[in-house]
């Protein structure tokens, strides 16, 4: 194909203007998404500092809800903060030799208070030995906790989640399955695009923006892993992450 100088420039322009509606569409959607949270918890204060409550336990309720809304703003802004790093290619990755296990166990515990209170069939199946990976540790536990919060956000009452851990060819396996609403194949190819829900009031309720799994693929693309998805409607899906392994030392 010959391009002219015209082509090149039109190009140019025209990518200009796609960036420029991806920075609004940016900015719309984390003023939109901080409002929610900010609106609730003024509600909230504001009727304690009126005296609008019948007795202890509704101030218990309340203080409860607004410490869940503040946690929700922290869990956005750290979302915010890691995407918009990523859109300026500045995320530096701390790479050094890790162990899998130690990563999946991390990833565990950051989970453990919330799969506990609601009593979350977890699993934790890793296989031994498993070679070391050369990875950032804690870029590897955000997508497996992204992953894990994921199969916890969309899976009905009784919650079944496993994350597995395993060698495979010249890679380390880490894969989250659940027993959740599930994906249609049409629904799983968008996922990973930026501010993507399947079902937009169910993940805001769920306290999702859409950029976890952007930020899962950004990290394992600059990993050179690989990520697969199965799943089907009300069957639950299967998460696998590939991250390659250098040989050597296993642990
Ligand atoms: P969100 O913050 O909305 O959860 P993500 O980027 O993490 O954003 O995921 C994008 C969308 O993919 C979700 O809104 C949801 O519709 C769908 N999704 C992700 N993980 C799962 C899962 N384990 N089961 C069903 N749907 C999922």
């Amino acid at each position: 194909m010959i391009l002219t100088a015209g082509g090149f420039a039109g190009q140019a322009v025209s990518r200009q203007i796609k960036l420029n509606k991806l920075k609004n569409d940016f900015i719309a959607t984390v003023s939109h998404e901080l409002k929610t949270p900010l609106a609730s918890m003024r509600v909230l204060v504001d009727t304690l500092l009126e005296g609008n409550y019948d007795d202890q336990k509704q101030v218990t309720e309340y203080l409860r809800l607004t410490s869940k809304e503040n946690e929700r703003l922290s869990r956005l802004i750290d979302n915010f903060l890691t995407f918009s790093r990523m859109e300026r290619n500045k995320q530096a990755f701390d790479i050094a030799s890790v162990s899998p296990a130690e990563i999946a166990n991390v990833a565990a515990e950051a989970m453990q208070a919330k799969f506990e209170k609601d009593k979350v069939k977890f699993s934790l199946n890793i296989s031994k030995p498993l070679p070391m990976i050369n990875a950032d540790k804690d870029a590897i536990v955000t997508v497996l906790v992204n992953l894990l919060d994921n199969a916890y956000k969309y899976t009905g009452d009784d919650k079944c989640i496993e994350l597995r851990v395993f060698a495979e060819d010249n890679y380390v396996c880490f894969l989250v399955t659940d027993n959740g609403i599930g994906m249609t194949r049409r629904q799983i190819k968008r996922i990973f695009d930026r501010f993507y829900q399947v079902d937009h009031s169910l993940s805001r309720q769920a306290g999702g923006c859409g950029l976890g799994l952007s930020i899962v693929k950004f990290i394992v693309d600059a990993h050179k892993g690989k990520i697969t998805v199965e799943s089907k409607p009300g069957k639950g899906s299967e998460f696998t992450i590939r991250v390659p392994c250098y040989g050597g030392d296993r642990k």
